[in-house]
């Protein structure tokens, strides 16, 4: 079963000059759900890599319901994707916690919209908090943080409400290299507990293999899913 499809799918934007961009033309792209031997559902690690400006984040916001195709469809477990949804989760480089609430109530927050009963919600949170590396920063404001640690909070808040899919865009493009690394040791070993599929988005390539069990290639101008390629080498 699909979870992710996106079928012909192009996308025209019309700059504030009038001019029409194609960002995207006949993109194809299908992510199915993948069980181990045993017949544990596992989660898939899915890498959209491709230079700056070719799509990557057009094609991750239709997918987050956050825009919609100028021709071809959109489908989550076959559905229309008509809007964003708590089973898709999405990380932003930047901004992507809230700043007037601090690390605890940013993780919180989904569970709060979904109506998680608060002792459920304090033992998710409790739970993700040590998983993130976030323990005694709980009654911090993100702002406050170094740009590691919030991508940490960022990660914690976009899992706490166990999305089927988590989208991230180029989350750890602002970071310096050695906290680059380590967010992506803590990606893997986080993901690794979820069956949770994830699609990131980065331009770089050594992020891209390091990450991904499969690769998808894109090429600009019109952006395009050109190769996917499988990493079959295993992780560390
Ligand atoms: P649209 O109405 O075409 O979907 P938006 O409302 O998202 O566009 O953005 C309004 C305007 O801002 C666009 O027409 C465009 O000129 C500009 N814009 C927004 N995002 C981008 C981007 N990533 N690259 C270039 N221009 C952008
Ligand atoms: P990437 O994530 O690979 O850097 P984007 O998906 O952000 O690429 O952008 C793809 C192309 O579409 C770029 O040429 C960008 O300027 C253009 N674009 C994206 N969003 C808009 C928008 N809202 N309005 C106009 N052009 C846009």
């Amino acid at each position: 079963k699909n979870k992710i499809a996106l079928r012909n799918v192009s996308r025209v934007f019309t700059n504030a000059a009038g001019e029409k961009i194609e960002a995207l033309r006949d993109v194809n792209l299908e992510v199915e759900d993948e069980f181990a031997p045993d017949g544990r559902d596992i989660g898939e690690f899915r890498v959209l890599l491709g230079p700056s400006g070719c799509g990557k984040s057009t094609i991750l916001r239709l997918i987050a319901g956050l825009d919609f195709p100028t021709k071809g469809e959109v489908l989550m477990n076959g559905q229309p994707v008509t809007g964003p949804g708590s089973d898709r989760g999405m990380v932003f480089q930047k901004y992507t916690s809230f700043a007037w609430l601090t690390v605890s109530k940013n993780i919180e927050y989904g569970l709060s919209i979904k109506g998680t009963p608060p002792a459920e919600r304090k033992e998710i949170v409790s739970h993700l908090i040590d998983a993130v590396g976030l323990r005694g920063f709980e009654n911090a404001y993100p702002h406050t943080l170094s740009g590691g640690m919030q991508q940490r909070v960022a990660i914690a808040r976009s899992l706490a409400v166990r999305p089927q899919v988590l989208l991230m865009d180029e989350p750890f493009g602002a970071l310096d290299a050695q906290t680059r690394n380590e967010m992506q040791d803590l990606l893997l070993r986080i993901w690794d507990e979820t069956a949770a599929t994830v699609l990131f988005v980065t331009h770089d390539v050594a992020e891209a293999v390091f990450l991904a069990d499969r690769m998808y290639i894109v090429s600009s101008r019109p952006g395009t899913i050109v190769e996917e390629i499988p990493v079959p080498f295993g992780r560390p």
